[in-house]
């Protein structure tokens, strides 16, 4: 199928209130124009050079997520165009974003990565990192940075009652910390569903999808 056909059909069963990035890493600004004229616009990369290189060759409205590991000294490439960043996987890169957003002159929208899946290799926080973090008193001196919600990645497995049981556990800390942590009304976004497990992680309550292969094709 098409990547107009693909999209048209995840849209299809989507809710509407689920928000839906278009993955498009290793593949080229071509195949994202292709999607951007199909009437998508919201697109994820998980490397700074990749997302630099389509963000300056495409000069779109497009809107671009940060989805990646990523390392503190690139953080400052980013933060220009960044719309929202999922993969706060450190006190030391959080603090490095507020520090360059702040240079920049403005607030940079961030998920806090959850390691919820089996394997060693994913990034993220503990449930006791996260707690501890969000309680610092760094924590709540940070300025130019706003805590919209979590992310995480489920483990690679074909067994969906693992799948289902780790996104569960990711929505409880989620409305847990909304409830008890931030009550601004602003922690309300939940990064999690890929091309394989992103109806599961719908039904178990994700407000934001990212999809690569089902869209583009295999890497
Ligand atoms: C590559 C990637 C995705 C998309 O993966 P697909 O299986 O191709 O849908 C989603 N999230 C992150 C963090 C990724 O690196």
């Amino acid at each position: 199928m098409s990547i107009v056909d693909n999209l048209r059909k995840i849209k299809e069963e989507l809710p509407q209130e689920v928000k839906l990035v278009a993955v498009s890493k290793t593949h080229p600004a071509s195949l994202v124009m292709e999607a951007f004229t199909a009437g998508h616009n919201i697109f994820g990369e998980n490397k700074v050079q990749e997302i630099v290189a389509k963000q300056e060759e495409l000069l779109q409205d497009l809107e671009w997520h940060f989805i990646g590991h990523l390392q503190r000294n690139k953080v400052k490439l980013l933060i220009p165009f960044v719309h929202l960043i999922h993969s706060i996987d450190s006190p030391r890169l959080l603090r490095e974003v507020d520090k360059q957003a702040r240079k920049a002159g403005r607030t940079v929208d961030c998920l806090l990565q959850v390691h919820i899946a089996k394997e060693e290799t994913k990034f993220g926080f503990s449930k006791e990192e996260l707690i501890s973090l969000v309680e610092s008193e760094e924590f709540k001196s940070l300025s130019s940075v706003k805590i919209r919600g979590l992310m995480g990645m489920a483990t690679f497995t074909e067994n969906d009652t693992q799948i289902r049981a780790e996104f569960r556990k990711l929505k409880n800390l989620f409305d847990w910390l909304r409830k008890e942590k931030f009550a601004d009304g602003e922690f309300d976004q939940l990064s999690m569903g890929m091309s394989n497990d992103w109806k599961i992680a719908v039904e178990e309550g994700s407000t934001i999808v990212r999809i690569g292969s089902a869209i583009f094709g295999e890497r």
